[in-house]
């Protein structure tokens, strides 16, 4: 099994509306999002994923994010929290969706951290 690995990046502002901490008040991050895939079979450039395949697909996703007040967003909206571990679901479900004629890996997991401290893991 190889398993690879690409980070990014994107600042965006959310709100948790309703909790009762300062999370309810208006207020930004600089998330870090980290995007897993797996496979046995390599291909024949001895491959699993060319990085560049997989950083495109993952650009791609956060870029829909960057600079963005994430409750604004169709995904948010309809009562959904703009939370970290809504944020890893959404990435995972983006990149595997634009990825999906590659069937020699899937999409692992997807992992994001607001701080360096604090992250969640969305695997399906
Ligand atoms: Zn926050």
């Amino acid at each position: 099994m190889y398993e690879l690995t690409v980070e990014t990046s994107f600042a965006a502002a959310h709100c948790l509306e309703g909790h009762p901490s300062s999370c309810g008040r208006l207020h930004g991050h600089n998330w870090t999002v980290a995007v897993t895939v797996a496979g046995e079979q390599l291909n024949s450039a001895g491959m699993l994923v060319d990085f560049a395949v997989l950083k495109q697909a993952v650009r791609e996703a956060v870029g829909e994010l960057d600079h963005r007040y994430l409750n604004e967003l169709p995904f948010f909206s309809g009562g959904m929290a703009p939370t970290a571990e809504n944020i890893a679901r959404h990435v995972f479900e983006t990149v595997a969706a634009k990825l999906s004629a590659q069937t020699n890996f899937q999409v692992k997991e997807v992992r994001v951290a607001e701080a360096p401290t604090s992250w969640v893991v969305y695997r399906p």
